[in-house]
């Protein structure tokens, strides 16, 4: 039985909270800490209705690195799950190695005043890590971690070389707002908003944000448009799958998202630049994240789908081979599980898993480490019996 602390209690961490204690022969006492304790305290009465588990709360602002190890010294234990924002990544990481603590994360580590989604800053902590004897397992939530093991499994199992890579991202699901954002709004934004940019023979190309496009048949949603993004997994990729030639990430989007952010952004509501309004300084996006609808808060009404998956092309036995290896989630059925909407699922029940292969030995290794570094096996397994079933279709 082991001990977990989860920093965070979004829509990701009410997820990754309710998994963890329904697996109590691996999370045997679970600590909910976040800024605001009443969150935790929310989610924590929720794991008591649903599993009858009682699992503890604290307090803590994890971009300050006492106050984070004095939590850790104070509950010893073994592994911080941190779904807090990108911001806290590197203070948690800190304080983990003051505290020889392992680590897990879901997105790599952002500074604030620039949106540069580059896994260099976590990477620097490989020495302190492995000199520690410490693990830090980076984006085990769905894209990254998922796609990244799929793309192991694939590697490892389905192709003899694999040649193209395009991981693609479908919300078919509908909450009922004209506008909102399934995960954090500034994060969710940022990424949106940047350029977007994709890997081909050894170079990366950038292009105009949302400049590409194509139509996909996603499985159990249908036809959708989606548009090209860059996306944190294909900097570790391009690492770890041999002779790869190109990879990219395509996100689905409706209509009135689209006409929103156009018109947000135009407006200057995006920014992350300060402003001057009434004599005090404001982060525009950080103004538009207070108005939009809480992430956790869309759940009750989300109906639909989620559909995400790697599109691999390359070649089995001397032949031409082409797989879709996805999952797909029903935005009803996990509210009825652990009342979330499904992207904050799809997040939180990976995090978990992670988690578990770090607590079970399965995945063990001082270091700072991606998930297609390791046996796609064991993770995938439980993965399915975790509530996210995937599925291999021949294309
Ligand atoms: P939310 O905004 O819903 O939740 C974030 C939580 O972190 C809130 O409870 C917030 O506290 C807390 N927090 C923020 N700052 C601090 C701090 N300094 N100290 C302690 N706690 C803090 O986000 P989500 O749950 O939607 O997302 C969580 C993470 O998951 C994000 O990093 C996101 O990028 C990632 N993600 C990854 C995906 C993947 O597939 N890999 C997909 C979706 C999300 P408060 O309540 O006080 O604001």
């Amino acid at each position: 039985m082991h001990k977990v602390l989860i920093i965070g209690a979004g829509g990701v961490g009410g997820v990754v909270t309710h998994k963890c204690a329904q697996n109590p022969d691996v999370f045997g006492e679970i600590l909910l800490a976040s800024r605001t304790k009443s969150r935790c305290d929310a989610i924590a009465d929720s794991v008591k209705s649903l599993t009858g588990r009682d699992i503890e709360t604290a307090a803590v602002d994890a971009d300050d690195v006492p106050q984070t190890v004095a939590l850790l010294e104070k509950y010893r234990p073994e592994l911080v799950i941190n779904v807090a924002l990108p911001y806290q990544d590197l203070p948690i990481m800190d304080a983990c190695l003051e505290a020889g603590v392992h680590y897990l994360d879901t997105a790599n580590y952002e500074p604030r005043d620039e949106a540069k989604f580059e896994y260099k800053w976590q990477w620097a902590y490989r020495e302190r890590f492995e000199k520690a004897g410490l693990m830090a397992l980076l984006g085990s939530g769905f894209d990254p971690g998922v796609t990244n093991v799929f793309c192991a499994h694939a590697r490892d199992n389905l192709f003899d070389s694999i040649e193209t890579i395009d991981i693609l991202d479908c919300n078919g699901g509908d909450h009922g707002h004209p506008f909102a954002t399934n995960f954090n709004p500034e994060i969710n934004i940022r990424e949106i908003t940047q350029k977007g940019k994709y890997w081909e023979r050894g170079e990366w190309k950038e292009i105009e944000a949302m400049s590409q496009s194509m139509d996909f048949d996603f499985p159990e949603v249908g036809v959708r448009k989606a548009f090209l993004l860059y996306h944190e997994e294909l900097e570790s990729l391009v690492q770890h799958v041999p002779g790869l030639q190109r990879i990219r990430f395509w996100m689905t989007f409706g209509e009135s998202y689209l006409k929103h952010l156009e018109v947000l952004q135009n407006v200057g509501m995006t920014s992350i630049e300060p402003v001057m309004f009434q004599g005090r300084e404001i982060v525009p996006i950080e103004f538009l994240k207070a108005l939009l609808p809480d992430p956790a808060s869309l759940a009750e009404n989300y109906t639909g789908k989620t559909s995400i998956g790697c599109l691999v092309k390359g070649k089995k036995d001397g032949a031409d081979k082409t797989v879709f290896i996805y999952n797909t989630c029903d935005h009803a059925e996990t509210y009825k599980e652990v009342r979330a909407q499904a992207v904050s699922y799809t997040t939180g029940v990976p995090a978990s898993v992670g988690a578990e292969m770090m607590l079970t030995g399965a995945w063990k290794k001082p270091g700072v480490w991606h998930m297609e570094q390791f046996d796609s096996a064991p993770f995938l397994k439980r993965l399915g019996e975790s509530g996210l079933p995937w599925h291999v279709k021949e294309m």
